[in-house]
């Protein structure tokens, strides 16, 4: 079915949260804070938050364990503490890895749901408010309804996905991305560009989506100079933040594709950070694409302000440099791991084996 749904409410600008006080209060009484182990703690996110609630007499609990790429394991960590501490609602604030542990947490917290059903997306409807503050400019978590962990068992990472798992709120405030380092600056725009890229290969891709995922690529390529030099304004950082939020809203109707499929593999086995996986991927997978559709990779080119795949591909290598070795033995595996996922459906052209295998191969050998 071909439709855009994205239920949350953004409210974005500097000094968001300070200047938006009820929307905290009309959560509840007590809220469960949960970051990563440092970065909220240094940008001024978590300081903006608690200010807040201090000013309106609410009480908060922290659960700052998320590592990134969060496991199963975290997630129940996470829920126990909120149900122990009695939240009513819960802020996620961080990159994609706390924003996505909160999630899992929000609905666990208020659902008895076992390992094994939680990846079966059979969950109730239960699940405790959320308002969420994006702190890389990447993942879009802010506004999707997934949820993506690292599944030991399965030695991959899954995505759990419900309409429960949308965040009621997200404050985007650029300001606390003023001391990302380089390499998570580079690495989480490329996700957000990938998301944007694949809702546009995605079988569920539609005009509006099209539409959002259009600014939000030309939105990021206004800023690959800059990239390039590690030389960004507080202006180009809120480009970056507001394009990857729109490339949130894309996939939450059009989910991702082969490339993140993909991406899970090398993340798991090489410990390679999420967009970067996508990134040392993203230029082959266009070249196959661009051999069954050569009009729809041309349009997403344009956007870029390139002429051909080859040049996308060095200016991704330009940013991502030496990349890691891989071998063939390590390609087969990952292409077996690969298939079954949904992700490789939802393809507008579905590769078959082969094709993973050589996108692989040509990417990383
Ligand atoms: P991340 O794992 O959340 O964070 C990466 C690193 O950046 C951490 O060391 C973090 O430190 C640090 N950091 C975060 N904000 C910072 C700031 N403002 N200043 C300085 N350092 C900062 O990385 P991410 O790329 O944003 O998220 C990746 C995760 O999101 C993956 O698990 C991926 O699968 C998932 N994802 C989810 C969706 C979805 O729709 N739900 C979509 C794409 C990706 P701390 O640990 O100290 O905070
Ligand atoms: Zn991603």
């Amino acid at each position: 079915m071909l439709q855009y749904f994205m239920p949350t409410r953004v409210i974005m600008g500097e000094d968001s949260i300070k200047k938006n006080p009820s929307v905290f209060s009309e959560m509840g009484k007590k809220a469960l804070i949960v970051t990563g182990k440092s970065s909220a703690k240094k940008n001024g996110s978590l300081d903006d938050v608690i200010e807040v609630l201090s000013k309106n007499g609410q009480s908060w609990s922290i659960y700052d364990k998320v590592m990134s790429n969060p496991t199963v394991e975290c997630v129940y960590e996470g829920a126990s503490h909120a149900r122990a501490e009695e939240v009513d609602y819960v802020i996620g604030i961080g990159g994609g890895s706390p924003m996505d542990a909160a999630k899992a947490i929000a609905m666990l917290a208020c659902q008895d749901i076992t390992e094994d059903q939680l990846f079966s997306g059979n969950y109730g409807k239960e699940v405790l408010p959320m308002i969420f503050v994006p702190t890389t400019a990447g993942t879009g978590s802010e506004v999707t309804s997934a949820s993506v962990l690292t599944h030991h068992k399965q030695k991959t990472k899954i995505g759990i996905s419900s309409p429960v798992l949308f965040p009621d709120v997200a404050f985007l405030d650029a300001k606390y991305m003023d001391d990302l380092p380089r390499d998570v600056t580079v690495y989480t725009v490329i996700d957000a560009l990938s998301h944007s890229v694949e809702g546009m290969l995605s079988v569920r891709a539609n005009p509006l989506t099209d539409a959002l995922a259009s600014v939000s690529i030309r939105m990021i390529a206004s800023c690959f100079e800059a990239l390039k030099k590690f030389d960004l304004s507080r202006k180009d950082r809120e480009n970056l933040l507001y394009a990857s939020t729109l490339a949130g809203m894309v996939i939450s109707s059009t989910g991702t594709v082969a490339v993140h499929a993909m991406g899970y593999s090398l993340t798991y086995f090489k410990n390679m950070d999420h967009g970067r996986a996508n990134g040392v991927l993203l230029a082959e997978f266009l070249r196959f694409i661009e051999e069954h559709l050569p009009d729809k990779v041309e349009q997403i080119l344009s956007y870029m302000g390139m002429k051909n795949v080859d040049e996308f591909k060095d200016l991704l290598d330009e940013l991502l440099g030496l990349k890691e070795e891989i071998t063939l033995d390590e390609i087969n595996m990952y292409t077996e791991i690969t298939m079954p996922k949904h992700n490789i459906k939802n393809t507008i052209v579905e590769p078959k084996k082969e094709d993973i295998f050589n996108i692989y191969k040509s990417s990383l050998c």
